[in-house]
């Protein structure tokens, strides 16, 4: 199914099942939670429109204007944005058990934990994934101790298959594909192997890879002749060498071809040589946009120039980015690239009923590239509020 094919049958589901709810009102039923006079934003369905948003049984029961039924809880929207829970595809979450509820606060439904461990310690984050609150899955470092200061793979030996076989057939529940880390300080001169393995292990499960880009020895055209469709290309900002675009701001004719065969392009936000402002600049005018936003998350992130997802999505729409793309690229897309999520990201009738209220603020504010650099942006998303599984989500202090 083609994206206009989705939109079309998500939309027609709408169509059929709106009038359920209708006939709902009528008998006087109880919404357990109403999400009322919101700006509902659903890439999903085209919708970005005041609405109401009514949830009974953890699903989405109806998205209507003035729902007049009674519900059990209600939450005043007005002046905020409702939009489907946000999904993060690349984050370190995973790293301790304190992780899930804090990007819970964000408005995060939905995450990923891309490669904090590798084999010989996968059970740490499948451990806190199992536990978190929200739906939450692990991608395995193909080197098997992880990120680690030398370099995950600058030993070649720790790029071992057969022990990240071993842990992905034990944990097949919860590890969802294979994270390879590519950089020159990570993988040095290995990073054609590495990959090569990396896709040798995940092609036995029928798992897709995640490659960390960027300041590679190997040119980045030679590593993408590895991927195929469903692969994802994380920090794809990242500066020269082995940038996604060329000097002279054309993007490489391998990129172009690779989004074409069904490569996804990830953001990857982190602290240390993944954005800087002029590389961005260039990539957004050539029109290469990303097709997921993703915060690379730490416990500390609050400090560095991630802070949370909101912020994140916030950061190029000085660049041209409507809200309503900023939010698709946060759950609509997340929620195609790994089918976990696949009945995520969306406020349709009938999906689990996880929402993010966020609220747009106009003003000045700065945006923090990996490099010190500053934009300053005139509207700045910021987390007003989660709902999980149709339960309200309790805000705590920051
Ligand atoms: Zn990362």
């Amino acid at each position: 199914m083609n994206r206009r094919q989705f939109l079309s049958t998500a939309a027609a589901g709408v169509a059929t099942f709106v009038r359920a709810p209708q006939a709902a009102a009528a008998q006087a039923a109880r919404y357990d939670l109403l999400i009322r006079g919101g700006r509902v934003i659903d890439p999903s369905v085209r919708l970005d429109a005041i609405r109401d948003v009514a949830i009974s049984g953890g699903r989405i029961a109806a998205v209507e204007a003035n729902i007049t039924a009674g519900a059990a809880d209600i939450i005043d929207a007005r002046g905020r944005l409702v939009v489907p829970g946000l999904i993060d595809i690349h984050t370190h979450t995973g790293r301790s058990a304190e992780g899930p509820p804090l990007v819970l606060q964000d408005g995060v439904t939905g995450w990923i934990d891309a490669g904090s461990q590798g084999a010989d310690r996968i059970a740490d984050p499948v451990a806190v994934a199992r536990a978190a609150p929200q739906q939450a899955r692990v991608l395995i470092n193909i080197g098997r101790l992880g990120v680690i200061p030398a370099g995950d793979t600058m030993d070649l030996a720790r790029a071992d298959a057969g022990a990240a076989r071993e842990a992905i057939a034990k944990n097949r529940d919860f590890i969802i594909g294979v994270k390879v880390r590519l950089s020159r300080e990570v993988a040095g001169a290995n990073d054609y192997e590495v990959l090569r393995r990396s896709r040798e292990v995940a092609d036995g499960f029928g798992l897709p890879v995640m490659i960390h880009m960027g300041q590679t020895l190997s040119p980045l055209a030679r590593l993408l002749d590895l991927l195929k469709p469903g692969d994802v290309v994380t920090h794809m900002f990242a500066p020269p060498p082995n940038s996604v675009v060329d000097d002279n701001g054309r993007i490489l004719p391998e990129v172009l071809a690779a989004r074409r065969r069904g490569v996804w392009f990830d953001i990857g936000n982190g602290q240390n040589g993944h954005m800087r402002w002029d590389t961005i600049g260039a990539i957004m005018k050539a029109g290469f946009w990303p097709d997921t936003f993703s915060t690379d998350w730490n416990t500390n992130s609050r400090t560095t120039g991630v802070i949370d997802l909101p912020n994140c999505m916030s950061k190029l729409l000085g660049y041209g980015m409507t809200i309503s793309e900023a939010v698709a690229r946060a759950t609509l897309n997340p929620s195609r690239v790994f089918p976990v999520f696949n009945d995520r990201g969306t406020l349709n009738v009938g999906a689990p009923a996880d929402v993010a209220l966020l609220e747009l603020r106009e003003g000045t504010f700065e945006f923090l590239d990996n490099y010190k650099g500053t934009i300053t942006g005139r509207q700045r998303l910021f987390p007003a509020g989660t709902v999980l599984g149709g339960k309200r989500i309790p805000l705590s202090a920051k």
